[in-house]
């Protein structure tokens, strides 16, 4: 692929293929008609669209399906569990409208569509305004989800905010406007972080981005230092940073807000090191830092992707020699296709300690594994020996109740766990941690 010239709108609006053009690319580049039936299957229940530099740039087809990047992108048969499968399969077949309808929309509310309470806890509940669209899970952080942002050059099988993109908007969070965002943020002072999130803000246009963002540099707005915005166009489509009008406004804005005195933070998804390998990636990483934004890393840690220490440790290497830092090596969560892409926390933890062992401390600045759960970011620290029998330590990063940050507590082993719900206190004395309905662990 050739970078689009100046003002070619495709640089704004790439050339993605979903659905049964999906499923037909699947059969053609593979040559496997079951891994596209398959496909088709799948993504009735799950949104997958996949651009073209992913396509074309990022996928070695020789490999495909094994291909990391194929496996990041493309449906598979296991991410639904074999009844899921088997009852959209057959309404599919039958070419029953109506029976997908209904097969689909008990699969996708069985696949936990909005996990760890997002909706129920992290949305205000303020009786002046309606804040749809907005988490305000920590006191200092609000997360903002532009209309126009909730969806991306291409999805991740993985998603954990994949309701997002499916047709059911009972399922997705959006501010219609920027003002739901700044009357937010005018009547909550203790608000220094705002993070754009989706989807990917930066399929956006810029002037809509700068609506939502150039309000923060307004008077009264003083208190919002941090300006986050989560990305993964550098993976996707990284011409959105380099061709045309749309990128060089971009670049713009972002220095605007740098030179006004924010905080800018690039919260670059980076999964897998194929991602930075591209000449494309690497000159919009730089012309990303030439604006004085900040650009950090962060992505799960999932099978068939991700999961061994070399590739994390070369992930970070790559990220460092690119100028970004290593933030987070976050849980695959409990939603969507976790079933295909999750691993024991124990598995995960001896990755991350692999990859720490791989880096000199400039890589090792990536905290993990760590999961986004209910009551906040809870890092596994490691396993250890105690008087009972092996234990997880723990710690929360960031929590719901600031009391708790910072403050290390046991769960009892279990080599099968994949999420914080599955563990139990070791001790009574780590019971405030996980809510006083859970038992500590009886042996
Ligand atoms: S880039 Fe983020 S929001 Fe978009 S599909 Fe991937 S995980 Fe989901």
């Amino acid at each position: 692929m050739t970078l689009p010239a100046n003002g070619d709108r495709a640089a704004l609006a790439p050339k993605s293929v979903s659905g049964d053009r999906l499923c037909r690319l699947v059969g053609e580049r593979t040559g496997d008609t079951d891994l596209a039936h398959d496909a088709r299957v799948v993504s009735q229940v799950l949104p997958f669209k996949v651009s073209s530099y992913v396509v074309d740039e990022l996928i070695d087809w020789d490999l495909a399906p094994n291909d990391p990047i194929y496996r990041l992108t493309f449906p598979h048969r296991d991410m639904l569990d074999i009844e899921h499968f088997e009852l959209v399969e057959e309404a599919v077949l039958a070419g029953d409208k109506e029976g997908i309808r209904q097969a689909v929309t008990k699969v996708q509310y069985a696949l936990n569509p909005h996990p760890s309470n997002q909706l129920s806890m992290n949305v205000p509940q303020d009786e002046e305004l309606d804040a749809w669209g907005l988490q305000h899970k920590y006191p200092e952080t609000l997360l903002v989800f532009p209309r126009q942002g909730q969806t991306c050059h291409s999805y991740c099988g993985y998603c954990f905010r994949w309701a997002q993109f499916v047709e059911r908007p009972e399922l997705k969070q959006a501010v219609p406007a920027p003002e739901t965002m700044t009357n937010y943020i005018s009547r909550h002072p203790e608000i220094t972080d705002v993070l754009l999130t989706g989807g990917d803000p930066l399929v956006m246009r810029t002037d809509l981005l700068a609506s939502y963002l150039e309000p923060l540099l307004e008077p009264g707005r003083e208190h919002v230092e941090t300006i986050r915005i989560g990305t993964k166009a550098l993976s996707f489509w990284p011409y959105r940073l380099l061709a045309g009008p749309e990128a060089d406004s971009l670049l713009r804005l972002l220095e605007r807000l740098t030179a006004a005195g924010k905080h800018v933070a690039m919260m670059l998804h980076l999964s897998h090191p194929t991602e930075l390998k591209t000449d494309a990636v690497k000159a919009a990483l730089s012309r990303l830092a030439s604006t004085g934004a900040v650009l950090r890393a962060q992505a799960p840690v999932v099978r068939h992707v991700n999961d061994d220490p070399h590739t994390w440790a070369e992930l970070w290497q790559a990220e460092v020699r690119n100028g970004v830092v290593p933030y987070y090596m976050f849980v695959e969560r409990d939603t969507g296709a976790r079933r295909y892409y999750g691993m024991p926390l124990a598995t995960a933890t001896e990755i991350y300690r692999g990859a720490l062992q791989r880096v000199s401390g400039l890589g090792r600045t990536a905290r993990g594994p760590v999961m986004s759960a209910t009551p906040g970011k809870v890092a596994i620290d490691g396993v250890v020996e105690l008087d009972r029998g092996p234990a997880f330590a723990l710690r929360m990063l960031q929590a719901r109740r600031p009391e708790m940050v910072g403050r290390p507590f046991f769960a009892a082993y279990d080599p099968h766990a994949q999420w914080w719900d599955e563990l139990r206190p070791y001790g009574t004395r780590d019971r405030e941690f996980f809510g006083a309905d859970v038992e500590v662990d009886a042996r």
